[in-house]
């Protein structure tokens, strides 16, 4: 079965940062990927800039090594290769300076009419200044979009002041703020399971749902991004981005359409829902870990401490949290939040929990009635399984199962997953910023997020110690067993 390509109309892609991590790892082999698969069309470029005065043949050898890095070798036809690397080129514009915007400038005025956008592939530090020179530049067309990554601040604060400078060159429609876990195709699967199947809505609510969990594990620790991720920790980093959107998404009223309005109206008010950790419930409700040296997935691998240098730094590399939406749908309905590093895998799914039967009609033998379970595995390999009772196949009596109606997407349908940035770059292009955050819901979820961080900072304690390879602090088991419940183990 092969999916459905429809092209996109022709544009300029601007990428800032077009040397850097993110582009080369990213966005660089996304667009490969799309123009391998005949999305992109015509004459459609992809501008690189970047501070450092490369030539022109320089970066195209640098977008090169990119592609053999990051692409499959079986994915990378020669012919292919070339023909995506034609649409490339350089120009050299340190972002805080006038050199370089002027040639930027001519290059992009070549085709005007077309869409236009600008991928701000760089520190956040610098995306005020570079739309103030986009701005004055005279570079923004009736078709132009600027795309921004997080962080989107540190805090409420910052993230206004972020989202003021770029508004003050760029309309709210014209700016499309990425959170790839968006773009994840299970993710997007999640909103097509409980919308497109009369099934799960009208138990998708507290009477049938005992409680979600929504876990974000990753086995790396933070190797050289230390002195970075010292200045974020896991809150920052994935609680108040992409783990809050996944909730949005399980808890969000059905939406008008997929219309960007509709569904981001939707997922404002589960922002605007969530019921304020207080400093009294603080350490009922959260958990905050750092790493010590143990196992990685290659063997032994220092402590958090260690690879930062720095003995005293009390920044929290897993969180346990447990959240509540406090409207009808989810009254009483525990959402289990956990996110670190150096746990034993990376793996990141929502649990959705439902409700034990109300009674058992089957005697001791058979053994007991597990509640079925719906989990929607993001990575590594993206898939669902709604885990069921069966009766064992067989004679010998009834005997209740447990098992997993597995499907695993690249399995059932015999495609290649796309990456995010793939769908979420050609979303930018067509101008559709479903996937993508509104100001308001960036800004709700630090409203809920800084007061959390501001009673751990209050309080001074430090980070409990978990060794790296297992699942954090035993108080996150403990989170959750003291309601009576277990964080899902995928057996
Ligand atoms: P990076 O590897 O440090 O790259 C930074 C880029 O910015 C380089 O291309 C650099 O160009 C350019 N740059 C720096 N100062 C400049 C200036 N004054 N004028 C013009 N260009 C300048 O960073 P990154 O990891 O790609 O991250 C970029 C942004 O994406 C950050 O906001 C980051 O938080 C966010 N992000 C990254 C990832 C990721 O996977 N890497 C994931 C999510 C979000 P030169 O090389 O010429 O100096």
């Amino acid at each position: 079965m092969s999916s459905q390509i429809i092209p996109v109309a022709e544009f300029d892609l601007v990428v800032f940062g077009g040397t850097g991590d993110l582009a080369q790892r990213k966005i660089i082999p996304a667009l490969y990927h799309r123009h391998r698969d005949g999305q992109v069309v015509g004459d459609s470029r992809i501008i690189a800039v970047s501070r450092r005065p490369l030539t022109p043949d320089e970066y195209l050898a640098k977008a090169n090594e990119a592609l053999e890095e990051f692409v499959p070798k079986e994915e990378r036809e020669p012919e292919v290769v070339k023909a995506f690397i034609k649409r490339l080129s350089y120009v050299a514009v340190d972002v805080t300076d006038d050199a370089g915007w002027q040639e930027l400038k001519a290059k992009l005025d070549t085709h005007s009419d077309r869409v236009r956008a600008f991928y701000l592939a760089v520190a956040p530090s610098l995306f005020g200044q570079i739309c103030e020179y986009i701005g004055n530049t005279g570079l923004i067309t009736e078709k132009t979009r600027v795309v921004i990554e997080k962080p989107i601040g540190k805090d409420l604060n910052s993230a206004k002041a972020l989202n003021d400078s770029i508004g003050k060159v760029f309309r709210e429609e014209q700016i499309f703020r990425i959170d790839h876990y968006l773009g994840k195709e299970t993710v997007q699967n999640l909103m097509a399971l409980r919308f497109a199947n009369a099934l799960f809505e009208p138990i998708w609510n507290a009477a049938h749902i005992d409680h979600v969990q929504i876990t974000v594990a990753e086995s790396i620790g933070v190797g050289s991004r230390g002195p970075y991720y010292d200045t974020s920790g896991a809150m920052r980093d994935m609680v108040q981005n992409h783990i809050l959107q996944l909730l949005c998404l399980v808890a969000m009223e059905p939406p008008m359409s997929m219309a960007a309005d509709a569904v981001r109206d939707e997922k404002l008010k589960v922002l605007r829902s969530l019921e304020p950790i207080t400093a009294e419930n603080n350490d009922k409700v959260t958990v905050r870990g750092q790493y010590t040296s143990g196992a990685g997935p290659e063997g032994a691998v220092p402590g958090y401490l260690d690879e930062l240098e720095d003995e005293a730094s009390k920044t929290a590399t897993f969180v346990a949290l447990k959240a509540s939406v406090a409207n009808w749908r989810w009254a009483g309905v525990p959402f289990y939040l956990r996110t670190g590093k150096r746990l034993p895998q990376r793996s990141s799914e929502i649990v959705i929990a439902f409700r034990p039967v109300p009674h058992s009609i089957f005697d001791t033998g058979a053994g007991g009635v597990a509640e079925n379970r719906l989990v929607i595995r993001l990575q590594p390999d993206e898939g669902v399984k709604l885990w069921l009772m069966i009766k064992d196949p067989g004679p010998g009596g009834m005997r209740l199962r447990h098992v997993p109606l597995d499907m695993s997407f690249a399995e059932a349908f015999e495609v290649r997953s796309p990456d995010a940035y793939e769908r979420l770059i050609m979303d930018v292009i067509r101008g559709n910023a479903t996937l993508f955050m509104r100001r308001d819901e960036v800004e709700a979820a630090w409203e809920w997020v800084d007061p959390i961080l501001s009673q751990w900072e209050d309080n001074g304690d430090s980070p409990k110690k978990y060794t790296a390879g297992t699942w954090g602090p035993a108080a996150s088991v403990a989170l959750i067993e003291r309601d009576g419940r277990t964080w899902h183990e995928d057996d």
